[in-house]
């Protein structure tokens, strides 16, 4: 065991970009490794840059995507994509405002794959015991369909890849505030993967799933397990939900590694969801799924990014806080204590150039200012019942 934890990237995932105007921003992963090294939180020796290739990755693919599904994102990614092609991109779910295909898509979508599978590939052979490879987190895309903004399901992938190559039973908990659709359909009645979902309930939020009698199908039924929260959720609430029903599935389930994804779009801020969660959230989660993968898994826990869209206030906060917890830095530790550290000024300095927003000065929100929710204990009695069925759901 070389090392506690290994930081995966890949050049090429920063081009994973629609278009300008699209709200799924790659600059978020530098922006995140730049307040890392600010902080002096990461060794150059823990972090792993990738070099490989389409043609490396692409063998794997098939594991989780229909040939055809291949073809097509393939095809759509030349920069002048023949009409044929272009008249089938909607079947492929390749032509909407949320998940247009764009030239290079398909490399920039296997460099995020291979991110994956290289996190589950150094924990699975003891290179490290955690792996973290913010790139991924593609959990809306299917076998034969691109959604909600991911072409190529790297999770699924890598899980699938983990079967086959070292038949491992595997946790994946997903904390993105959308449900966890692409991965959970794809090992629906598969009884070796055991996924679990905590999001804003599907009543009001894309992908308009993950309702907690979604338990899976078949042998798969009971390896499924969805905690749907209401709108306007806060911490003390989502914390509740997550950390009884979360340490309740890994103790029914005894996996042999966690794969997590780090969607950090629960925040108040973020655009795209309705949840009023802070930063807490976002340490406090992190130091469950750690605790659970020593206490199941002998330490075997590899995280994803996923979706995060207020790229200057929140992702880099949040992601830094999940290295510093997987590499058990101990700022992890003294921010739990003192959770108003300054963030460091060059990074500061260098960001709020480019930010539209003020960026706040503080690693974690002072969420005692904020004013409460109205009707929270509504919120609170409704959160609870779906956390209560779920438990009975995973007994
Ligand atoms: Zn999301």
């Amino acid at each position: 065991m070389s090392g506690k934890a290994l930081y995966f990237m890949h050049e090429e995932a920063l081009r994973y970009r629609f278009n300008a105007d699209h709200p799924f921003d790659q600059q978020r992963l530098a922006m995140t490794h730049d307040l890392l090294e600010y902080a002096e939180a990461i060794d150059e020796g823990a972090v792993i840059r990738l070099q490989t290739q389409a043609s490396d990755t692409e063998r794997w693919l098939p594991l989780i995507h229909r040939a055809d599904y291949i073809d097509a994102v393939k095809h759509l990614s030349d920069p002048n994509p023949s009409t044929e092609w272009v008249a089938r991109a909607a079947q492929y779910g390749l032509h909407t405002e949320d998940t247009p295909y764009f030239t290079g898509m398909h490399t920039a979508a296997c460099a995020i794959v291979a991110g994956s599978i290289a996190a589950c590939e150094a924990v699975m052979s003891g290179k490290s015991q955690h792996a973290l490879h913010l790139g991924g987190g593609l959990h809306h895309a299917f076998g034969d369909k691109g959604a909600g903004f991911c072409v190529y399901n790297d999770a699924a992938v890598a899980i699938a890849w983990l079967q086959q190559t070292y038949q491992a039973r595997v946790l994946y908990v997903d904390t993105d505030v959308h449900h966890g659709d692409g991965v959970q359909w794809c090992f629906y009645t598969n009884p070796d993967v055991f996924t679990y979902s905590i999001h804003e309930t599907g009543k009001f939020l894309f992908p308009g799933t993950g309702f907690v009698h979604e338990r899976g199908g078949g042998e798969g039924f009971g390896a499924c397990v969805n905690v749907p929260l209401e709108p306007y959720t806060e911490d003390e609430s989502w914390l509740e939900c997550f950390t009884e029903t979360v340490q309740s599935a890994a103790a029914a389930f005894k996996p042999d590694i966690i794969i997590s994804q780090h969607g950090c779009d629960a925040h108040a801020l973020d655009p795209l969801s309705h949840m009023h969660c802070s930063t807490r959230i976002y340490s406090e989660m992190p130091r469950i799924i750690h605790r659970l993968a020593h206490q199941y898994c002998d330490g075997k826990w590899v995280a994803v990014g996923g979706g995060g869209y207020d790229i200057w206030r929140v992702v880099p906060r949040a992601w830094s806080m999940l290295w510093l917890e997987m590499s058990e830095h101990p700022l992890a530790h003294s921010l739990q204590n003192h959770p108003q550290q300054p963030l460091p000024q060059q990074w500061l300095a260098k960001w709020s150039m480019q930010s539209p927003v003020p960026l706040p000065h503080t690693w974690h929100d002072d969420a005692t200012e904020w004013a409460p929710m109205p009707r929270r204990s509504i919120i609170e009695d409704r959160n609870a019942r779906a956390k209560e069925l779920a438990l009975e759901y995973i007994r």
